[in-house]
């Protein structure tokens, strides 16, 4: 029997038992997987279902979980918006480039130089699309349609109201919704309005590889859900989040709904994280990690973070070990065929081995963190932080997830080791291009010098420093 006559004859066998051969299918799993990044913006730790939480409802997110692998020592590199998502979409230490503190002043936004993901992929012949929010500079230069996407949906700001608002919706206010910088009138609440144009993208992109990355503005406040929403948990002790919590997984349902219709959900490597820890404001919870979003301990910088691919990797499983948001770049661009980094050198690495098992070690033996004057540094379960003007703290979060013994006059030899590692990494970083309000520092700086003496902070907000000084 000739070689063709073999493949015919296993195909009609296959066929008669029920295993489809055909060549269209072959095709479609040797293709480029899409990347999807799904990024909540200010979510708790504890508030999705797959993270215990037990009050709010994530189903679609939890079968998102399901399938894929759980990271629970997952760190973003910057507790607040705009730096998270610089470090994010280029894969690096956004203090490489100054991009250190928050809200870049109306000229500036991540560095030109950088070359984002979005860029990364197009070269290797993706499709890119971003949707939500951006916050990573406003004027032209910094406009996601410059920066590698081809589509950009959205507002560049780094919040606004989920329904339409004469406030922010004029044509040119930097909150307003635009499709490539052209001014659109929305109708409907945003997180659904977001999650159905990814959809539409999507429909209109299914036979080409392509990387999106949908950016929710929920649940960062203002705390907006729909009649709807907010009547399904009437009586809610967290009644605006669970609503808001509620319509992003909606809309991650039907995304996910429209991947498997399509069914390219199986070659679609996905991301879910949330771009910082839960904020103060929000009614989240990162229990029982310490903090929250802006501070450098645990919840602030630790996040739910799922990856899923299940043509290539087991569901059902959870990953120990230190994981960065830094990876993702490093590990979309692999996946899509690119070897060297295509700009600057990468501080992530390609998490697929690690989570196949091929690499026994951690994809970071450390991890860096500062704003300001304040720092932090993770090697392994210990972790160090820095406070300007104050001191030092040394936890092992192996046995001490709330980071409330303090080690450092035990364990000086660790101690003195991470500061000086925490040293050698600002060598190499610059001065930040901009900063942050002055008293929002003093903020910042009061909470830390708190939860350093495991104190409850009296200080939230500006207002409250200055309550304090008329005291
Ligand atoms: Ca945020």
């Amino acid at each position: 029997m000739n070689f063709q006559n073999s493949i015919l004859l296993a195909s009609v066998l296959l066929s008669m038992i029920g295993v489809s051969c055909n060549t269209q299918e072959i095709k479609t799993n040797d293709k480029k997987p899409n990347v999807i990044i799904i990024l909540a913006d200010d979510a708790g730790y504890a508030d999705f279902g797959f993270m215990g939480c037990s009050d709010l409802e994530t189903p679609n997110i939890d079968r998102l979980a399901k399938d894929g692998i759980i990271f629970t020592d997952a760190h973003v590199s910057a507790t607040v918006c705009s730096p998270s998502r610089a470090g994010l979409l280029t894969g690096r230490y956004q203090q490489r480039f100054g991009h250190e503190c928050n809200i870049p002043p109306h000229d500036l936004g991540m560095d030109t130089t950088e070359v984002s993901i979005a860029s990364a992929m197009k070269q290797q012949g993706y499709q890119t699309a971003c949707f939500g929010k951006w916050h990573l500079g406003k004027q032209e230069e910094y406009h996601p349609n410059q920066r590698g996407f081809d589509e950009f949906f959205g507002f560049l700001e780094g919040s606004r109201s989920y329904f339409p608002n004469k406030k922010y919706d004029e044509p040119g206010n930097p909150h307003e919704i635009q499709h490539n910088g052209e001014h659109v009138d929305f109708t409907g609440y945003l997180t659904d309005v977001l999650g159905d144009k990814a959809i539409e993208y999507i429909d209109k992109q299914k036979d080409n590889p392509f990387f999106i990355y949908l950016s929710f503005n929920a649940v960062h406040t203002p705390m907006q859900a729909t009649k709807e929403d907010l009547k399904r948990y009437d009586g809610h002790a967290r009644q605006d989040l669970a609503a808001m919590t509620w319509a992003m997984d909606r809309a991650i349902g039907k995304l996910v709904n429209k991947l498997k219709k399509e069914k390219i959900y199986e070659n679609t490597l996905i991301f879910f994280l949330s771009d910082n820890g839960g904020a103060h404001s929000n009614q989240s919870s990162c229990l029982p990690l310490k903090g929250w979003k802006g501070n450098k301990f645990e919840g602030g910088h630790r996040v739910p973070f799922v990856m899923s691919w299940p043509q290539e990797l087991k569901g059902g499983q959870k990953y120990h070990s230190l994981t960065s948001a830094l990876d993702i770049y490093a590990t979309a661009y692999e996946l899509a065929g690119g070897k060297e980094s295509p700009g600057k050198k990468l501080d992530g690495t390609n998490l697929i081995p690690f989570v196949k098992g091929e690499n026994k070690k951690a994809p970071h033996e450390q991890l860096f963190w500062r704003k300001g004057g304040m720092a932090a540094t993770r090697e392994g379960d210990w972790k160090l932080i820095r406070l300007d003007n104050y001191g030092c703290r040394l936890y092992n979060v192996s046995n001490d997830l709330g980071e409330t013994k303090d080690l450092q006059n035990e364990e000086k030899f660790q101690m003195n080791k991470m500061k000086q590692s925490l040293e050698n990494w600002e060598s190499n970083l610059m001065n930040p291009l901009w900063t942050e309000d002055k008293y929002w520092n003093e903020v910042t700086f009061e909470i830390h010098k708190a939860l350093m003496e495991n104190r409850t902070s009296t200080v939230h907000s500006p207002a409250d420093l200055d309550k304090k000084k008329y005291k």
